[in-house]
This record gives structure tokens, sequence and C-alpha cells, in this order.
């Protein structure tokens, strides 16, 4: 057997579950490596603390208490035994990012301190020209600062403190994730706050929830590591399907084998040390596929957890021999995988605004709310499909097994019921007699709990589960900021305009406050009405459907990104603060390009490993069958064909595959270097898709072909069964 597989098959069968000590109780553990409330209290003078609390409401930090709070937070750290801080940030290349600087700080005298002062802790200066910057780069300075986030809690991670930080261009413009999150998570809560008044006027603040729900496969790592396309790609670029793959579905729920286990525990303790409220395990539908949640938090942290999370499974995957895959796709034929984020807002009254209730006038408000819900959706159904577009999550989005690139709402029989009867009520004022029939029979007749969404729709990419919207077509990989920044500026957005327009009915038409609630109710419920779709999503049925009824159907990136400089797109988020026309368009800029850069790497691999493992490995196992039908001649003579014959086929076959591959590696290889001569990043990136990627699936045709045709011996790349079913 080629020497790298057998080697890499060796090692995964020689590899054992880590034992795991016991640690006791979660609950006495956990988050004891987060400066978190309890912390600060004991840590920080009461000023100090009081300020990082005024601080989460937008007041600013003066220099005097930053020192404090930083001299606090050293203490703290230190007694921990931490030995370096640094500014965690989450750079739009998609990762974390971090630079560690030791406290420590040698005096002149010939001692040393241990030094931590509020400079350092509030701002600091990253090489920004490292980092993508997209239009920003080109339009201003590229020089960009690191600014502490008090709303996320610090942690010590390893030995090091992390500081929770926004990363900004000297000239404002956001260069990360999280900035323009936190912009959109404000535009939410004063437009929701806003809307609560007319049902509550005690609400002062609402806060957007999100409880992420993280799938990834756990593959031996030496044989990941003996794949050059996993190496570069995280993915397979080539792999016949195994004999078993997910027919018999006996992985989803089943048994976590043992050395998963002992990873998934070592994980746990870990994100319990860092104050990941992680919940659930369980094995997923594809063979060594599982799936990680965590109970839901505020928008901002969860995302944060889920970054961090991400890093701290690679980190503790080493110590098991695993290689963590959170490509979207990994393996061809099996599921791919997905992070679900589920999403609902919350007062600081304690009530789920998307959790139904147990009076008329309580429904009546999770209606508004999960109706303006619906038609943000509906509006900006082009932008949420851009929110999750990338390369590697477009082999998930409209592949059979996962959501569709066609954005649609499942809410179940009983709320489209609610719907369809909202939907005749009365234009202007209402009865007392039909207000009543509508408080007590349709308004007042939801159920506290919606057993019904509990039989949910899996292939709706927008379903709404009980008390929760579950955004189903993030992508596994995905910094969940992307879809949260767009989902709650589209409700706010949406959420302002309900006001208004309630408003102008109350003011100008005279009408009642429900009333006007009713009225404009029923029309978003009819404006709205194209984007709910209660059936299977993954069949040819809904894409015709959904054509007629105006929904886009964008399936790849190139196409879907579009959306995130439209014309409105850009005005939506200028209009509510979320990112100014600069930073949509740089962000646009850096998918664009990025797309490419992967579809670029791919291609490369891809070309290698089909030229320089496969070719060489076809013309092996060849030369064995022409020296057997060389040998069949001298015995057999002239009947040495009759005998030969399914050799002869062979070597027929392998060398049409052969011409095969090397014919479409040269297209390919001239499709880049066509591809590579456009200058803006738009059009090369579309070249790249359109022309070069097409070009994969043909190669690997004939490389998944070869593979079932040569000995097995002599295949020099570990298979999906070895990859899939070593446990
Ligand atoms: P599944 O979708 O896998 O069946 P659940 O629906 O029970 O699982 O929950 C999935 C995730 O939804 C969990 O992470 C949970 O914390 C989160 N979740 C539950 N309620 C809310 C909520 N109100 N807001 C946001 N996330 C929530
Ligand atoms: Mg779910």
């Amino acid at each position: 057997m080629s020497k790298f597989r057998f080697n890499a098959i060796k090692s995964s069968l020689r590899q054992k579950p880590i034992s795991i000590p016991k640690n006791g109780r979660r609950s006495k553990y956990f988050a004891e490596n987060v400066f978190n409330d309890s912390v600060m209290k004991q840590y920080l003078t009461k000023s100090a603390y009081n300020a990082i609390k005024d601080a989460r409401s937008g007041r600013k930090i003066d220099r005097l208490t930053s020192d404090h709070i930083a001299s606090g937070m050293k203490e703290w750290a230190l007694s921990k035994g931490a030995t370096h801080y640094t500014h965690w940030f989450q750079p739009l290349t998609g990762t974390t990012a971090e630079k560690h600087d030791a406290f420590f700080e040698p005096l002149k005298d010939g001692g040393a301190i241990e030094k931590f002062e509020g400079e350092q802790l509030v701002q600091q200066e990253p090489d920004a020209s490292s980092f993508p910057s997209g239009g920003i780069r080109n339009t201003f300075e590229a020089r960009g600062y690191t600014a502490w986030d008090p709303t996320s809690p610090a942690f010590i991670f390893g030995s090091t403190l992390c500081i929770p930080t926004v990363f900004v261009a000297y000239t404002g413009e956001a260069l990360d994730y999280k900035t323009p999150l936190l912009r959109a998570l404000q535009a939410v809560d004063e437009a929701a706050v806003a809307v609560c008044k007319y049902f509550d006027k005690s609400v002062k603040t609402v806060t957007a929830s999100l409880g992420w729900e993280q799938e990834y496969f756990l593959i031996d790592k030496a044989l990941a590591m003996s794949r050059p396309d996993i190496v570069m790609t995280g993915r397979t670029l080539i792999g016949h399907s195994a004999a078993k793959g997910q027919q018999l579905d006996d992985h989803y729920f089943g048994t976590i084998p043992n050395r998963a286990m002992s990873y998934m525990r070592d994980l746990e303790r870990e994100c319990m040390l860092l104050g990941i409220p992680v919940k659930t395990r369980h094995n997923e539908v594809a063979p060594n596929q599982f799936e990680l949640a965590p109970i839901y938090d505020e928008a901002n942290l969860a995302v944060d957890h889920n970054s961090l999370l991400m890093d701290v499974m690679d980190k503790v995957g080493e110590r098991h021999h695993f290689k963590v895959l959170f490509h979207e796709k990994p393996f061809e034929g099996v599921n791919g995988s997905g992070k679900h984020n589920n999403w609902s807002l919350a007062t600081d009254t304690g009530v789920n605004l998307l959790s139904p209730g147990k009076t008329p006038m309580s429904n009546l408000q999770f209606l508004t709310f999960f109706i303006n819900t619906i038609k943000a959706v509906n509006d900006y159904e082009e932008l949420l499909r851009a929110a999750i577009a990338s390369a590697s999550n477009d082999h998930r989005l409209g592949a059979n097994e996962a959501p569709p690139a066609i954005m649609s709402v499942f809410i179940g029989a009983q709320l489209t019921k609610v719907l369809q009867e909202l939907e005749v009520v009365t234009k202007g004022k209402l009865s007392p007699q039909e207000k009543t029939d509508l408080k007590l029979n349709v308004v007042g007749k939801i159920p506290e709990i919606l057993l019904d969404n509990t039989d949910r729709n899996r292939t709706s990419p927008f379903a709404f589960t009980g008390n929760k919207f579950e955004f189903r077509a993030v992508g596994s990989k995905a910094n969940c900021a992307s879809s949260m920044t767009v989902l709650n500026t589209i409700v706010a957005k949406q959420l302002i305009e309900f006001k208004s327009e309630v408003d102008a009915l109350v003011n100008t038409k005279d009408m009642k406050k429900d009333d006007a609630i009713f009225n404009v109710l029923r029309e978003y419920i009819k404006l709205s009405k194209h984007i709910l779709f209660e059936g299977n999503g993954y069949s040819d049925a809904w894409k015709k459907e959904a054509k007629k009824r105006g929904i886009s159907n964008n399936k790849t990136t190139p196409e879907a990104l579009k959306a995130k400089i439209s014309k409105s797109t850009i005005q939506l988020f200028e209009d509510l603060n979320v990112m100014n026309a600069v930073e949509s368009q740089a962000r646009y800029e850096i998918e664009m390009e990025e797309y490419g850069l992967r579809i670029q790497i791919e291609s490369r691999v891809l070309g290698d490993i089909a030229r320089n493992h496969v070719v060489p490995t076809a013309v092996k196992y060849q030369n064995i069958l022409i020296d057997n039908v060389k040998g069949l001649k001298d015995i057999f003579d002239a009947d040495y064909k009759k005998v030969g014959e399914e050799q002869l086929k062979l070597i027929k076959e392998i060398s049409t595959h052969i011409k095969g591959i090397n014919s479409k590696v040269t297209s390919m290889i001239n499709e880049r270097k066509a591809a590579n001569k456009l200058v803006e990043v738009e059009k090369k990136s579309l070249a790249y898709c359109y022309k070069v990627k097409p070009l994969f699936s043909e190669i690997r045709y004939h490389c998944d072909k070869l593979e079932l045709l040569i000995d097995d011996e002599l295949w020099p790349l570990v298979k999906y069964r070895e990859l899939l079913f070593t446990k």
C-alpha cells in the first residue's frame, strides 16, 4: 500500500480515547476563567465596576477609571497564572486574531514588574495593513486600532488574558465583524423598545438573543493530514463514496464513539471554564459528524463565544489527534454542516417577544414582532441570502440535503391559520364585536406553547420554532456576526416603519392604538405572504413556485453577494447607522475577492492531486496490467486476447480516464490563467465561479472512477471509508 496512506491508517488505529479526569459539578467551575460580574465585584472598586456597567449603555470610561479597571483585571489574571494579555478581535478574515504581549516589564534598576494599564486595556494598534480592508485601504490610510468592548467580558485562555475588542480604521470605518453587529444590536434595541411601548411602557431595553448550533466533523488527525485537499482547503476534492454512507440512518443520535466522547468531555470542560454554556452534544446525520449547542445568550456574547469555541475546538482536537472540519461540505454524498442561528428578542422585563403569552394583549405583542420579522425577511430575502454566502456554503445551499438558496419562512399550521384570519380584519376602525371576536378567538387562542412547531419542517431555511426563529442556512464555518448583523438590522428597519405607520393611523385617522395595529399587520400579512412556505424546500416544484413568486434564487456566492451593495442595502445600513457606504462596499469587495481566492486554491490543489498523485498511480497499475497481458501472450499465443479480454479493457479504460484528467486539468489551468488576467475583483471571481469551478466535477469524475479500478494497495490517498468510519 502507498506508504503515506498506510502510515496514516496505522497511526489512526493506534489512537485510544484519552482519559479525561472527572471534574466534579460543572456549576462549580463554570466561567472560572472569565472576568465576569462576580469577579469584577471582587477585584474592582465600586466606581470602576459601575463604569463598566454604564459602558454597556454607551457611557464612555475615563482614563483614570480605565487604569483602575486594568489594574483589577491584571491582579485577577496574574492570580490565575496568566503571563500575557492580548486584544482579541474578529477581522474580516473570518477567524479570530490576537497578538500576545507579556505583562512583564523590566525596570531600570534591574528589577521587573508586571504592568498593564488603562492604555493597554483600552486601545492597541495591530498592523491593519495585514488584514483585509477592501475599499477602505484604497480610500483611506490603512492604519487601524483595536478598542476594548466592555460589553463582552475578558477571559483567560491558556496563559493569556484575552480582551474582546472591536477593530476599526483610524478614519472610523469598521474593519471587523463585531462593530457592525454592535451597531445593529443597538438599532434593533431602539426600534423594538419603541414598539414595545404600545404594550408595556416600562420596557427600557430589548436585547437580541442568539443560540447557535455548531455542526462539525471529527476526523483522525493522521488520516486528515495525509490528504493534501483536507489540509489546504478543509474538504475532500476527490474521493469515491464509501459503500456505506448515511443511508441506514444509524449515526444520528447514536451512541457517541469513545474517542469522540473523550474529545467532547475535554472540550466541554474548556468551554465551561470560559463561560460558554454548552449544553447539548450528539451525533449528526453523517458518519463522524457531530453537533454542539449552548444555552442561548445575548447575541454579541454568543457571537464571541462561537468564534472562541471554534478556536478551542481546534486546540482540544490537537490533544486528541483529531482534525476538526468546520467546512460546510467536507465530503460528497453525505450531509454537510451548518450552524443554525436561533434568534429571538427579549425585553429587560423578562419577556420573550417571540413567545406567545397568556393574555390577548401579550399575544398581540407577540404577533406584532412575529409578523414584522416575516415582513423584514420578505423585503430583504436577497440580502439575508447574501449574508450567508461563501465558497464553502455554496456546496451546501441548494444541494439535496441542505436548505435551498431560496429564502422562505416556515411558521407551521397553527400560525398560518392565525395569519389567515388576521388578513381579513376590517379596514379602518374595527367594530367592538369584531375586536372582541379577534381577541377571544384568534389572538386569544394562540396557545402558550406552540406544539405544532415542534414538528418542524427541516427543509426550511428560516423557521419559526415555537418561541424563536431559526435561521438554518448559516454555514458551519461562518462567523455568526454576518447573519446576525443583517437579521437585526432588517428587523430594526421594519419595526421603525411599523411604528411610524401605526402612529400615522392613530394621529391622522384618529384610530385606537389596537385598531391601528390590526390594520397595519393586516397589510403586512398581505404584502409578505409570498415568503411563507410550508412545503418541501428541497423540491423542484418549490424552485418553480419561488420563481413565480419573485423570490431570488442566487445559487453562487458571486451572484448572491451583489445584494450587499444594492442601492437599497447601502441605504438600509446607512439609515440605521450600521455601516456607511464605504464599509458596505469594503465587505463586498473582500468577500468577492476571497471567493475567487478560495476557488483558485482548490483548483491548484485539485490539479496537483489529479496529475501528481492519481495519474502516476494509474500508470503504475496500468503497467502491471500490461505486464500481465504480455505474460498471457507468452503462454496463450494468439488466444491471449480472449483470455486477457478484461485486462485489455481495463488498460483502455485507464487510458481514457488519464486522458480525461490531463485534458481537463489543462483546460482548468488555462481558465485560471485567463481569470488571473482580469483586474476587476468581481470579474475575476465570476470567472473562477463559472469557468474554473465547473471543471472540478469533471476532473473528479475521472479520479473517482480510477479509484474504483485501481488496486487498493496502490491507491495513494486515504479513502472515504477510512476517513469517515475510523472512530
Ligand atoms: P434543535 O433545533 O436542535 O431541536 P432546540 O430548538 O431545542 O434544538 O434549541 C436549539 C438552540 O436554540 C439552543 O442553542 C437553544 O439555546 C436555542 N434557543 C432556545 N430558545 C431560544 C431563544 N428564545 N432565543 C434564542 N435561542 C434560543
Ligand atoms: Mg435547530
